[in-house]
């Protein structure tokens, strides 16, 4: 029997937010798997429809930088919150740079001796974030120069990778804060490492989608209540409006449905992911146009599968189409097969835990 997304039970609070990490890390791992290769490669190596599980994989599968920066997201928030909890007002943005920072030490890269020298938390502890799985180049170099970037003070002014966006998801997992806190806090976590308007926008935007969803939204009501907030932006970025838009036109509506892009329409019409308003709008196009009847993991798999099969930034796409669904539907959303095949699962898991025994427990 089929369930409808729209009759499936409420996920609790703490199933979205593992939901959302979990996802996450399941779309960037099989994204990564692909990560830069054409959609003519893709085809030749895993048949007409491309990569759409971890089964065709052998060999097994890895997260990338996407999910071990996602993860470190989460730890600034986490040492911003255990001050809070302690009655000590920390700067949520530096605790952000300083975690960051202590990223950018498990890549391998040495900072300037003028920059600060965070203390060792549990998260530093695991191996498995040891691995360089291709960073970005303005996440790299926006925390190895050792200045705090500020959108005042921006860092690469001109960088508007996807890097940004796709650690963004945790900033809309806070519970009790408001909306316009959710979108401060992601602006100015872009803004360590990406000085360009559409990377600190396009964050925003997406921690903003995950906050009203985490309220019980509808991803289309959110998605196109975040391309309002970006539209009436005095610096509202261009580009980022209209991709948006351009996600939400295509993916029609449950009464008039879209067309089903095939991969190369899909880049053509929403961009190949690697600047930050492309990934975000792909990831959203493939939630939104595998929207139907079928239940929640058949949709994740159905989205996930759409969101990668593409010549562009297969892992970061993927990252966020799997971030909203775990968001929308909470864990009952993740294939077990997919699941099994995670790389330290009770890593993620472990964020999320104390990201919900710090905000919910
Ligand atoms: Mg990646």
């Amino acid at each position: 029997m089929s369930v409808s997304p729209a009759t499936s039970s409420v996920p609790t609070p703490q199933s979205r937010i593992l939901g959302c990490l979990l996802g996450g890390a399941l779309g960037d791992s099989l994204g990564y798997a692909v990560e830069f290769d054409s959609i003519d490669s893709i085809r030749a190596r895993f048949g007409p429809e491309g990569l759409t599980s971890f089964g065709q994989l052998d060999g097994g599968s890895h997260f990338s930088d996407d999910t071990q920066m996602t993860l470190y997201t989460v730890d600034g928030l986490l040492e911003a919150l255990e001050w809070a909890n302690d009655g000590v007002a920390a700067d949520e943005t530096a605790c952000l740079w300083l975690a960051y920072l202590r990223w950018l030490a498990t890549q391998g890269v040495e900072t300037p001796s003028s920059a600060p020298v965070p203390q060792p938390r549990w998260i530093d502890g695991h191996d498995v974030l040891r691995h360089r799985r291709a960073p970005g180049n303005a996440c790299l170099s926006g925390l190895a120069g050792g200045e705090m970037g500020t959108a005042a003070r921006p860092v690469n002014p001109d960088s508007k990778g996807c890097g940004t966006v796709m650690r963004s998801a945790p900033f809309g997992l806070v519970p009790h804060i408001s909306e316009a806190a959710v979108y401060k806090l992601s602006c100015d976590g872009a803004s360590l490492t990406h000085g360009h308007p559409a990377a600190r926008q396009a964050s925003g935007a997406f921690s903003v989608l995950i906050h009203r969803i985490m309220a019980g939204a509808e991803v289309r009501d959110a998605a196109q209540h975040a391309l309002e907030l970006i539209e009436n932006l005095p610096d509202a970025d261009p580009e980022l409006v209209k991709r948006l838009q351009a996600a939400l036109d295509l993916s029609g509506t449950g009464s008039a449905p879209g067309r089903m892009l095939s991969p190369e329409e899909l880049v053509a019409q929403l961009g190949e992911g690697w600047v930050a308003e492309e990934a975000l709008a792909v990831g959203l196009y493939a939630v939104l146009a595998t929207e139907g009847e079928q239940n929640p993991v058949e949709h994740f798999r159905q989205a996930v599968a759409l969101s990668l099969n593409h010549s562009g930034d297969s892992d970061s796409t993927a990252s966020i189409a799997g971030n909203i669904l775990g968001a929308r539907y909470g864990e009952e959303a993740l294939p077990t097969d997919w699941l099994e095949a995670l790389e330290a699962p009770e890593l993620i898991r472990g964020m999320g835990e104390r990201l919900i025994a710090v905000t919910l427990g």
